[in-house]
């Protein structure tokens, strides 16, 4: 069975404190830019006002024009100023019909560009911060979700608030265009307005139905478009790897059932957008033919007791011509604008989770003084889980300024994570880890990184020239500068063979690199900062005998005026150390020089032996361990320098 893909859990959970995240976000972001939001309402208004007046000037004129009897009567207007004759009243109704028309397209202009800059703004602010709250997570954010998940935070969350903003100011127009085209109908006849008011009620109470069957659905539609983003990023970088392993048709397996998952919900979601859409329209046609019938037994027989005076024709067609106008207004107030709102609220879930999961750095003033580079573990425990069972248990080790210190151990023994805790990139559950005699917790993240150079085992290059690799977080790099730690890291002799030298473009990620020139840059990227201290996680295990050679040159130069340590497969790396520490299952076993340990005859000794070829001197104790635990040292055996 394939087993290749394994969900891990896409879990953003809310603070507590904070009820409904997209009001918070409101209030947080839009504040700001009140006095915007406030005249594009105003404007989104006032615009209602002219563009409700045609159906009702159109329904007084043709009273007047085509019914002698009938005056030509406007509300709020004394008739005195209103034309008798029927040239002038038709002249009156074009002109008003014009002035109505600019009137409204004046003011329509003006709320949009006015509510456009308040809502990119805030939008704006919106995913710059966000972005800067997710860097400043602990990796453990990152590692319980998925790659894809976080990035359609960024992009899908971020999108809807900006169809919601978008709808929701529509929604605010379609409201206006409903109140104000009721108020004319007050005018007209009070009793037929009040009784096609049960047409706005009646949609009210089906999108109520509507609202708390789909938000339910819209929340598993997002989970499950973060999983076809996650699926999709897996399976196209790990490409090269499904192609190797011949997967192709595992990888489509698996693209097709998270995008089953994802269709199905969407189409529970759009059944259900039918069915409302169905049904309000049904009540909105009946109302249009309601008020038809009724308007014309009203005309033709005069109204019933209950419902007041007559109807002319012209105030017919006027509450027709509103009665259809409404529903086009009430569907899209219905349905995009809640839509789009159930889309915002479970997105904003998100953003603000991101917003606010993480505590501020707790230690942000506080700058980590002197620059000796003496790293203490104090009694050290670490569980990426939380679990009884410890990554990193009681580790005690102390690393004087300058020196190098060599970390060896089987694969998963622990030595990666071990130096993630000095980073801070999680924190200890247990000891203390003090640089220069400060416990790392009580001086600010970024100054402790200043401190502190890293090669990973899989360096991370940006898309971009070497030299801004090199110079990473450097604007106008010193090129001087740039060199001399390309040198340092023996990276300077292959970039000057490329056509465009340290200008040479590396693609994402760095493909167009081998992974050895990969590693130097990374290198040369960690001594351009001069810290007080570098790491180097397995950095020469990509890397040739010679270069080693030379690196390890470099790594002897450095040595002097900074601590190194170094996590080594290829036990030649440290041999000059001035301490290695062999750990196995998190605990630091031996420590010691290389003679010493050698002549200590332990788990160091054995695997120099096996390194060096010479397996029939290793104990029996060794061979006995399970040799898979150790397969991250066999197989160096045969490039080991010697
Ligand atoms: P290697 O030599 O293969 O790089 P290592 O000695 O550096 O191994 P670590 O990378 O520190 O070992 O991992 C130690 C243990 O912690 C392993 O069992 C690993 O699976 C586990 N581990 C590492 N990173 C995480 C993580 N982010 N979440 C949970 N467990 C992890």
């Amino acid at each position: 069975m394939w087993m290749g893909y394994m969900s891990k859990p896409s879990d953003f959970p809310v603070p507590n404190e904070i009820g409904n995240p997209l009001q918070h976000l409101i209030d947080q972001y839009a504040r700001s830019y009140t006095l915007r939001y406030g005249l594009a309402a105003i404007g989104m208004f006032l615009a209602q006002v002219p563009q409700r007046v045609p159906a009702l000037v159109v329904g007084v004129a043709l009273d007047a024009i085509l019914f002698a009897e009938i005056p030509y009567t406007l509300p709020l207007v004394p008739d005195g100023l209103l034309p008798t004759t029927t040239e002038t009243q038709v002249l009156f109704t074009v002109g008003l019909l014009v002035a109505a028309y600019l009137l409204d397209t004046g003011l329509n202009w003006a709320a949009g560009w006015i509510s456009g800059t308040a809502r990119y703004w805030t939008l704006h602010d919106i995913r710059v911060d966000t972005f800067d709250a997710l860097v400043t997570h602990q990796l453990r954010f990152f590692d319980d979700r998925q790659t894809g998940d976080v990035m359609s935070v960024l992009n899908n969350d971020v999108s809807n608030l900006t169809q919601f903003s978008e709808n929701a100011f529509r929604g605010l127009g379609f409201l206006s265009q409903l109140l104000v085209a009721f108020a004319f109908m007050l005018t007209l006849h009070p009793r037929l307005a009040t009784l096609l008011l049960l047409m706005p009620v009646a949609l009210a109470l089906l999108s109520r139905w509507y609202t708390t069957r789909v938000e339910p659905i819209y929340e598993e539609v997002r989970e499950s478009v973060g999983q076809v983003n996650s699926r999709l990023e897996n399976s196209i970088d790990g490409i090269a790897t499904v192609k190797s392993f011949a997967r192709e048709n595992d990888e489509r397996a698996a693209v097709e059932a998270v995008s089953k998952d994802y269709r199905d919900r969407k189409w529970s979601a759009i059944r259900l957008r039918l069915a409302f859409d169905l049904s309000s329209w049904t009540v909105s046609s009946l109302a249009f033919i309601g008020v038809f019938a009724l308007g014309t037994y009203m005309a033709l027989n005069g109204a019933p007791a209950l419902l007041g005076d007559a109807l002319t024709a012209g105030t017919l067609l006027t509450f027709l011509l509103y009665t259809k106008s409404f529903y086009q207004p009430v569907r899209q107030l219905m349905l995009d604008v809640l839509d789009s709102y159930e889309n915002a609220l479970a997105s904003s879930k998100r953003i603000v989770a991101v917003l606010e999961g993480d505590c501020p750095d707790p230690a942000a003033g506080h700058d980590l003084q002197g620059n000796a580079g003496k790293i203490t573990y104090d009694t050290v425990s670490f569980s990426y889980t939380g679990a009884d069972e410890q990554t990193v248990s009681r580790v005690d080790f102390t690393a004087e300024p300058g020196s190098l210190i060599g970390i060896v151990g089987p694969t998963g023994a622990g030595k990666s994570t071990i130096t993630k805790l000095l980073f801070r990139f999680y924190d200890p559950d247990e000891g203390t880890i003090r640089i220069d005699g400060t416990d790392i917790c009580e001086v600010s993240q970024r100054s402790l990184r200043e401190h502190l150079g890293y090669v990973a085992q899989d360096p991370f290059l940006f898309t971009g020239t070497i030299r801004e690799n090199i110079a990473y977080g450097v604007d106008d790099a010193d090129q001087t500068a740039v060199e001399e730690a390309a040198t340092l890291a023996g990276a300077h002799e292959f970039i000057t063979q490329f056509d465009a030298g340290y200008s040479t473009q590396v693609g994402e990620c760095g493909e167009s690199l081998s992974g050895g020139q990969r590693q130097r840059i990374a290198i040369a990227r960690a001594l351009f900062r001069d810290p007080a201290i570098l790491i180097l996680d397995e950095a020469t295990s990509h890397i040739d005998n010679e270069t080693e050679r030379q690196i390890q040159r470099s790594i002897d130069v450095l040595a002097g005026d900074r601590t190194i340590v170094v996590i080594a497969h290829r036990l030649s790396t440290v041999r000059n150390a001035d301490q290695i520490i062999v750990v196995e299952d998190g605990q630091i076993v031996e420590r010691g020089t290389h003679e010493q340990l050698l002549d200590d005859s332990g788990t160091y000794a054995d695997l120099w032996r096996v390194q060096v070829g010479e397996t029939d001197a290793v104990s029996d104790s060794f061979l006995d361990t399970t040799v898979s635990n150790r397969s991250g040292l066999d197989g160096e055996t045969d490039e080991v320098v010697r």
